[in-house]
C-alpha cells in the first residue's frame, strides 16, 4: 500500500485553499523523490510546467514518446526542455514497431485502438508510477464530462496517489495564463485542436465542441487508459 487515507484526506483538505505554487511545494515536501508529473505538451501542460519550473524545477517530467506524435509537438517538448531546463524525460514501450505489428496487427490505432494506447502509453507510464508513490497531471474537470468528477488529490485506483493541481481552472483561465505570460504552446491549438494525442487519433473539432471531440473521432472511445481506465484496461494491466 503506498498512501495512507487519512494523509490524502488531510492534503485533499490542504490543497483545496492552496495556489498552484503552494500545491507543488507541499506535494514535494510529503512525497519528495516519490512524486513525478507526466505531459502531452497540451496547453494545461503547458501551465502546469510553468508553475514547476517556478518552484520545484529538479522534477522528473515524463513525455510518453508514442512515435505517433505531431511534429509540432515533438518540436515544442525540445523548446520547452531547451528553454526551461526541466527535468523532462522521455518514456516509451520497449517494442520494436515489428514487435507490435506482429502483437496488434497493422495499423491498430484503427483495429485495436485499446490495445494500442495500452502499449504505447499506459504500459510505459505504469513502469514509471511503480518507482513513484505519486504523480501530478494537468487535467482539468471541463475537459469532457469523463473528467468533471476528478478532485485535487485521489488515489488513481491502481494505488497511486495522483495531484491534478489544475482541476477546477477553466478553459478561459487556463488560456488566460498562458497569454498574460507569453507561454509557448502548440501551434495546432489555433487550428482547432483543443486537445492533442497521437496523430493517427487526433481531429479538429468543430466549433463550439468539447475539447476532447477531436480525440478518436467516430468512436465510443473518450480515453487512453491513463487518466480514466475500465474492467478491460485493468485486466490488460494485470496480465
Ligand atoms: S492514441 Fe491512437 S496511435 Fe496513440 S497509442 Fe492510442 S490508439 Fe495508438
Amino acid at each position: 500500500m503506498k498512501y495512507d487515507l487519512k494523509k490524502i484526506a488531510e492534503l485533499k483538505r490542504d490543497f483545496k485553499k492552496k495556489s498552484v505554487p503552494k500545491i507543488l511545494l507541499r506535494a514535494k515536501g510529503e512525497f519528495g523523490d516519490g512524486l513525478a508529473m507526466t505531459t502531452a505538451f497540451g496547453y494545461s501542460g503547458i501551465v502546469l510546467m510553468s508553475f514547476v519550473k517556478d518552484t520545484i524545477p529538479e522534477l522528473p517530467i515524463y513525455f510518453i514518446d508514442t512515435r505517433f506524435h505531431f511534429e509540432e509537438t515533438l518540436k515544442l517538448a525540445a523548446k520547452i526542455k531547451k528553454e526551461w531546463k526541466l527535468n523532462i524525460i522521455n518514456i516509451s514501450t520497449h517494442y520494436s514497431e515489428e514487435e507490435l505489428e506482429k502483437i496488434l496487427g497493422k495499423e491498430a490505432y484503427r483495429t485495436n485502438s485499446d490495445l494500442c494506447c495500452h502499449y504505447r502509453k499506459v504500459e510505459p507510464l505504469l513502469r514509471i508510477l511503480k518507482t513513484k508513490t505519486a504523480w501530478l497531471s494537468s487535467i482539468r474537470k471541463d475537459q469532457s464530462r469523463t473528467r468533471a468528477g476528478i478532485e485535487v488529490i485521489e488515489i488513481d485506483g491502481r494505488g497511486t496517489v495522483k495531484i491534478n493541481p489544475l482541476y477546477n481552472w477553466t478553459k478561459d483561465q487556463t488560456w488566460m495564463y498562458i497569454r498574460k505570460y507569453d507561454l509557448p504552446y502548440n501551434p495546432l491549438h489555433d487550428q482547432y485542436y483543443p486537445s492533442i494525442g497521437c496523430k493517427p487519433c487526433t481531429a479538429p473539432i468543430d466549433k463550439g465542441g468539447d475539447e476532447r471531440d477531436g480525440r478518436w473521432k467516430g468512436m465510443q472511445k473518450l480515453e487512453c487508459g491513463i487518466h480514466l481506465y475500465d474492467d478491460d484496461e485493468n485486466k490488460r494491466e494485470q496480465k
